[in-house]
């Protein structure tokens, strides 16, 4: 069950409902959003239906849901989340796309890739400053010095910036720079982690584990919500199965399922997904197919120097093409791009 609290309850009001809850013995989760309050109930649904908390000045509505996710739910809100991005809405008519190096490796290499992507109409820049490397021998990102820098690409190109953060102790800092954080694969379950973006009021880009279940993905979306940050888009970035031809296997069914069971926007990365820039654009042209509300595509201008994921990068003159593929794709779906 959830209730939610009207934006302007008083402090008095807020006690009586907690006071009225604690006759009730029922659990209260608080989540204080940016707009408005929200109580998580356990205990028994019948008898708090039956309750007449509605009744209670101070409070909206009582809504029912038995499904374990229940801010990142249809039941909780029907009509689609959607938020600012740039100077963009994300979640409406328009796809949005992110694109940009996997890892910021210098100011020059950002400031080509940055130019070229913003005059291909993407609405958000992307590069890893922190990057999560299987070897611990890998090039690991330039960390601050690449946060500045992708601080420059926003205001040379007016993108906004999307970036890593990987450690709970590095979330303030990361927040100061980005407009939006990405939660990567790896760290799909890092609770602490998602607690601490939850704290924040900044947008989270939330990609799925390489083992992830469609509902261990909205549990973890509700770790974010649950903390009062209701900015959250989920990331369908391909999954490990028995099949290793390819990176992944790019779950493009996620799209229209989690459009079915959440109003979070659903975003695609077909680049992670297939590992290999020849299967980039097909799968970017079926995410937009698909329903994808955002894709992710990594671009760069040298592949074969670049520090990580080369082999799955598109270079600009290319990505500037695929941009025009997906653009008739929305067009035919009903979206613009
Ligand atoms: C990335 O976006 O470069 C990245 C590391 O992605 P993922 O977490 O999906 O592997
Ligand atoms: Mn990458």
């Amino acid at each position: 069950m959830i209730l939610i609290l009207r934006p302007a309850v008083t402090p008095a009001e807020f006690k009586t409902i907690l006071d009225r809850l604690e006759a009730l013995g029922v659990s209260v989760h608080h989540a204080k959003g940016a707009e408005r309050s929200v109580l998580t109930l356990g205990g028994d649904q019948e008898m708090l239906l039956s309750s007449q908390l509605e009744a209670l000045p101070g409070v909206d509505r009582l809504v029912e849901t038995r499904k374990p996710y229940k801010l990142a739910s249809r039941d909780f809100r029907d009509e689609k989340t959607t938020f600012k991005v740039g100077k963009s809405k994300l979640g409406g008519k328009k796809v949005l796309v992110m694109a940009g190096p996997c890892s910021v490796e210098s100011r020059e290499q950002c400031y080509l890739i940055g130019d070229a992507v913003a005059k291909a109409g993407a609405t958000v820049f992307r590069g890893g400053a922190f990057k999560p490397r299987t070897s611990p021998y890998s090039f690991q990102g330039l960390g601050k010095e690449g946060l500045e820098i992708l601080a420059e690409v926003r205001e040379r190109t007016g993108l906004a910036i999307i970036t890593e953060v990987m450690d709970t102790r590095d979330v303030e800092l990361v927040a100061q720079y980005a407009d939006i954080l990405q939660i990567g694969a790896r760290n799909v379950q890092n609770f602490s982690l998602l607690n601490e973006v939850g704290k924040t009021r900044v947008p989270v880009f939330l990609k799925r584990g390489m083992m992830s279940t469609i509902q261990e993905l909205l549990m973890s979306a509700e770790y974010i919500m649950s903390n009062g940050n209701e900015n959250v888009m989920l990331c369908e970035r391909g999954i490990r199965t028995f099949d290793t031809a390819l990176r992944n296997t790019l779950d493009l069914s996620a799209v229209p399922l989690l459009q079915s069971l959440t109003h979070l926007p659903v975003i695609v990365d077909p680049s992670h997904g297939v590992g290999d820039w020849r299967f980039v654009a097909p799968m970017a042209r079926a995410g937009v197919a698909a329903g994808a509300d955002g894709l992710m595509i990594e671009v760069h201008h040298s592949p074969e120097t670049a520090f990580s994921d080369g082999v799955q990068s598109l270079k600009p003159r290319r990505f500037a093409e695929v941009m025009a593929e997906m653009r008739k794709i929305a067009r035919a779906v009903g979206r613009t791009l």
